[in-house]
């Protein structure tokens, strides 16, 4: 008798012990299924403090990327909240974590962020995976609002990008916190510099953004550094590049304006010394004419947003192949999902440098512009 009175003693306490350690908790909304566990505990726990690796063991661990707590939190909005790698964020959103679903108090987990996270990066992170930033929580305040009121971040240049995008014309199929790749450049101002415009010689049209040294805000020498326009996995650099002989530049070029198309290989060809990186959601982002790449910069390397990997030069060009440094410029694209398109594709420029203000932000586009 006493023996069981102990036992029942023992559960009651231990029962209070895990209550009061959050562990066991007290649904009053109708989400039962949605009771938080141990094991959910535990993964929401890994995702605020854990490393990479140990998220990415929860996530082999079978944890539900859709369970909400009984304030509608999500795990990718405790990640945003509390984590200081990027990469965690990464990681969610590829096992399918929602990105723009809201809490109860109609935040979302860029919302989360921006007013609990004192790391920009996890901001970034989140514009970059596609979150939309022109949400409004059930007060009616945006991201930008949010912002405010977190001492750290308000003091970033995140804040000012959080302004930006609340005015912005959000598209939901391109990220939204990328850097222009030159430091302090905007975009030329030069519709003939941009993607669609007429490539005559070659029957096509121009499928990036050039920097030269004119129209877009800072100068541009042989040499300039170019950077990484957001967070990625190099997949192509050309270390051991040799430039075309004057006579293989030519037979590409007449080749080229006899054919109604010109051929990838040829093309490539015309791009010179190039650097790829794969961004999270597959975008790609292609730097080309460059003269050199960072040292030791490999294929398969992280590199992070603003991170040099390489320099401006004319490589792939007529000036190069006949042993000239003239005409240096930085020729840059973005893919979405490797060739199928490219930013801009088929934008009239007006539209086109609307996007360009959301992808870079407006610093990095040009007030006015010419043909
Ligand atoms: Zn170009």
């Amino acid at each position: 008798m006493r023996a069981v009175a102990v036992i029942i003693l023992f559960l009651a306490a231990a029962f209070v012990a895990l209550w009061q350690l959050d562990v066991i908790k007290f649904d009053a909304s109708n989400r039962g299924a949605n009771r938080v566990s141990t094991r959910t505990q535990d993964f929401l726990e890994v995702l605020q403090t854990g490393t990479l690796e140990q998220v990415r063991e929860s996530l082999a661990n079978d944890s539900n990327i859709a369970v909400q707590d009984r304030d509608g939190k999500t795990p990718l909005m405790y990640a945003a909240a509390a984590t200081n790698d990027p990469r965690v964020i990464f990681e969610l959103v590829n096992a399918g974590a929602s990105l723009n679903v809201q809490s109860d108090d109609g935040r979302t987990p860029l919302m989360h962020a921006a007013l609990e996270n004192n790391n920009p990066e996890i901001v970034l992170a989140l514009l970059n995976a596609g979150a939309d930033p022109t949400v409004l929580d059930a007060e009616g305040r945006s991201v930008y609002d949010l912002a405010g009121d977190n001492g750290i971040l308000a003091r970033t240049r995140v804040y000012e990008r959080l302004e930006d995008l609340t005015t912005a014309n959000f598209d939901p199929t391109w990220p939204s916190g990328y850097i222009v790749p030159v430091n302090g450049a905007n975009f030329s101002s030069r519709i003939n510099h941009l993607p669609n415009a007429p490539r005559a010689y070659r029957n096509g049209v121009h499928e990036g953004y050039d920097f030269f040294n004119y129209n877009v805000g800072v100068g541009i020498d042989y040499g300039t550094p170019v950077v990484a326009v957001a967070s990625g996995i190099v997949r192509r650099v050309d270390q051991d590049y040799v430039e075309m002989s004057p006579l293989e530049y030519a037979d590409i070029i007449n080749e080229a304006s006899i054919r109604p198309i010109t051929p990838p290989e040829s093309l490539d060809k015309l791009r010179g010394r190039q650097v790829w990186i794969e961004h999270p959601g597959g975008y790609i982002s292609r730097y080309a004419h460059l003269t050199a790449a960072v040292d030791d910069l490999a294929v398969g390397d992280e590199v992070s947003q603003g991170q040099t990997i390489g320099f401006i030069g004319n490589s792939g060009t007529e000036e190069a192949v006949n042993g000239v440094q003239d005409e240096p410029h930085l020729h840059y694209e973005l893919w979405l999902n490797d060739e199928r398109n490219f930013l801009g594709e088929n934008l009239p420029p007006e539209q086109m440098y609307e996007l360009l203000a959301l992808v870079y932000g407006r610093v990095g586009v040009p007030t006015t512009f010419t043909e």
